[in-house]
């Protein structure tokens, strides 16, 4: 019978520490299920729709992966799924906690469903979404630390935005 894990996240957008995980986790299990989570408490720069694009543009060459988004509970969701394996990153000791908190919190809800942690790469422990959206906006190079696709269309989304705002700010 083929492994599958939930791999959930805001993903916004998917950076190189975020594919890390998901090829080393492709070592252990067969398919994956990367989901955006729509309802994250953090307001988000793409929609779920272009987040899960975006994804999928960088996963083209990974057939066992598979892109989707959802809102409400991770843990019903990957219910629906069929799975139970929800796979979760750890960078630095701030995550630990929200993690540690958020895994037990899972396993209280359904206590079928395991949450498997993944230290981060090890030259890619200081990336996250947040960090690189705040380097486009200050005019900084993220070409390493997001694919190529990812680093155009934050370039863009980030244009428009500052544009829209100057517009505003002169109206
Ligand atoms: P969330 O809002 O759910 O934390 P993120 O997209 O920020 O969503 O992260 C999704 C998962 O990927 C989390 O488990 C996070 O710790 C992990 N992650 C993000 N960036 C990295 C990285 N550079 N190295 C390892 N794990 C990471």
């Amino acid at each position: 019978m083929k492994k599958i894990a939930l791999y959930p996240g805001s993903f916004d957008p998917i950076t190189y520490g975020h594919l890390d995980i998901i090829q080393r986790a492709l070592k252990v299990f067969d398919n994956l299920i990367i989901a955006v989570a729509s309802n994250s408490k953090k307001t988000a720069l793409f929609t779920p729709e272009e987040r899960v694009e975006l994804i999928r543009l960088a996963l083209k060459d990974f057939p066992e992966v598979t892109v989707d988004w959802f809102e409400g509970l991770t843990v019903e969701y990957a219910e629906k799924m069929g799975v139970n394996a929800i796979i979760r990153g750890l960078r630095a000791v701030s995550d630990f906690e929200y993690e540690f908190q958020m895994a037990h919190m899972n396993k209280r809800l359904k206590p079928d469903i395991e949450t498997f942690f993944l230290p981060t790469g090890e030259s890619l422990f200081y990336l996250s979404s947040q960090i690189v959206k705040e380097v486009v906006l200050l005019g900084g190079d993220v070409s390493g630390m997001v694919p190529d696709v990812v680093a155009k269309w934050l370039k863009e989304k980030i244009v428009t935005r500052s544009s829209q705002i100057k517009i505003r700010e002169g109206d």
